[in-house]
């Protein structure tokens, strides 16, 4: 028997935690801690719930302490862990206000990733801490559970009309969704030319942020946000090129790996994140790491990478709850597939955009085709699908593949999710046994159409 602690149990701890259990029984001792007073918060429906498409947080969670607690560890929450001394095997966490010292034979880290704070006048960090706080009324981060509270209470003042979003990426986009929906002036605010720059080449960023200008959001891209400012609240957002009169600022420019723990001792990726092989083990074989703290290997660039999704902690949390547990399991890496729906447009992606492609040093090329989803005589929920598939000139392999309809194709995605993942040829994908039914698709689906057409 061997006695497995784990530190952190959102997505990524819960899912280990669970497979640890399930699997092998209570054959190990589990014991966990996790600093926040609640687990399993689905930070997709945050957008949902603050713009009133569902009817509240509830159903946002999966898991809590009972439920880990039932299966059968012992779980401490809002308990900080502050040290780790990795040569000792001990964990320091702050429990009940005091200090609680657990040993290990093995250390799952979950501790996941923290909001990116950019260098601008409004947000402070906190004296003797690695935390930043807002030091204006109505600024905000977005990660939490209670980040998601904080905003819906704020709201409840009918003062705040005038909402900026800073960051484009697919949370700031769809919480610039949920703010209009709630009848807010929206501006919409990236360094960046456009909007989720790092999924999409610009031909499809171009309808999400048409989508975006549509229903009134205003787009201020390619602006360099300096300062928030206000007389103890939120009055102006600055940018290098334009000043915003704004009654709240939603700061959501992205998030880095939470890696204190490391203390210096454990090995990291370029971004600070724990470095790990694809067993998920750190520099040290005794220590995992999972979830947004840790590198995934990326089948997409044949390398280690940094993407941080729920459904990379999930699965990274099930290979490393084998492993620990003496089974060897080796993770199949990830493809980075995503997607988006904002208002009717449905937008999903996997693997490289062109431009990425070319930046990773591939001959890349692509093969593009529109049509509609069904035979055109089918004259209701029948919308155009544009399609996008990247691939190596030289050797034919699919790099990466983009979609965007009002039609929910996203099912089509993670075919090309499993392309990239096996290195499967343009060529093969032509000649791929697609069916036909008018009520699904055309007998000439646009896939194998974009296939077709590779040059
Ligand atoms: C608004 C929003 C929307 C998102 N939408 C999607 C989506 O649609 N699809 C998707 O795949 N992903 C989405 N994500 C990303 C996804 O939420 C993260 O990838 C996921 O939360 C990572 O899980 P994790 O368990 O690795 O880390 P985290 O969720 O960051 O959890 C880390 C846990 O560790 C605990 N912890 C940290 N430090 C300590 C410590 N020192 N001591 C004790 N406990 C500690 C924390 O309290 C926390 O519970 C979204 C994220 C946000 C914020």
């Amino acid at each position: 028997m061997s006695k497995i602690v784990v530190v952190g149990a959102n997505h990524a701890g819960t899912s280990c935690i669970n497979a640890i259990l399930n699997n092998y029984g209570t054959e190990n001792e589990v014991v966990v801690f996790d600093q926040n007073s609640n687990i399993s918060f689905l930070g997709c429906g945050m957008a949902l719930w603050i713009g009133k498409q569902i009817a509240g947080p509830e159903g946002l969670f999966y898991s809590n302490k009972e439920k880990l607690e039932a299966a059968g560890a012992k779980v401490y929450m809002n308990s900080p862990v502050e040290h780790i001394d990795y040569t000792e095997k001990t964990v320091t966490a702050i429990v009940d206000g005091q200090k609680h010292v657990e040993s290990f034979d093995k250390l799952i880290l979950a501790t996941g990733s923290q909001p990116i704070i950019p260098p601008i006048k409004g947000v402070e960090l906190v004296e003797g801490t690695r935390e930043f706080e807002a030091t204006l009324e109505n600024l905000q981060f977005v990660k939490l559970y209670q980040n998601s509270e904080q905003v819906i209470e704020k709201l409840k003042n009918k003062d705040i009309h005038r909402v900026a979003v800073v960051g484009a990426g697919y949370i700031g986009v769809e919480l610039a969704e949920a703010f209009e929906r709630l009848g807010k002036e929206v501006t919409l605010v990236d360094v960046a030319e456009t909007c989720l720059g790092g999924y999409y080449d610009k031909d499809f960023t171009d309808l999400m942020s048409k989508n975006l200008a549509d229903h009134g959001i205003r787009l201020a891209f390619g602006q360099t946000v300096q300062a928030v400012e206000g007389n103890g609240k939120v009055e102006r957002l600055v940018t290098d090129k334009e000043t915003f009169d704004v009654d709240m600022v939603i700061l959501a420019v992205g998030f880095r790996p939470n890696t204190a723990l490391g203390n210096g001792e454990l090995e990291l990726f370029r971004n600070g994140a724990f470095l790990v092989n694809k067993r998920q083990q750190t520099s040290n074989p005794d220590v995992y790491a999972i979830g947004d703290c840790a590198t995934v290997y990326d089948n997409s660039i044949n390398d280690t990478n940094y993407i941080a999704l729920a459904t990379n902690a999930v699965r990274s949390g099930l290979v490393a709850a084998h492993n620990v547990c003496g089974k060897d399991l080796e993770s199949i890496g990830v493809q980075g597939s995503n997607g988006i729906s904002i208002y009717d447009l449905k937008m999903v992606s996997t693997g490289l955009t062109l431009e990425k492609a070319k930046r990773f040093g591939y001959d890349a090329v692509v093969t593009e085709y529109a049509d509609l989803q069904k035979p055109a005589f089918i004259e209701h929920d029948n919308y155009e699908v544009k399609i996008k598939i990247v691939y190596d000139r030289q050797t034919r392999v699919v790099l990466g593949c983009q979609m965007a309809s009002k039609e929910d194709m996203s099912m089509g995605i993670h075919m090309f999710s499993l392309a990239i993942q096996e290195k499967v040829t343009i060529e093969r994908l032509a000649l791929l046994d697609i069916f036909f039914l008018p009520h699904f698709n055309q007998p000439y689906n646009y896939i194998t159409m974009a296939g077709l057409l590779a040059k």
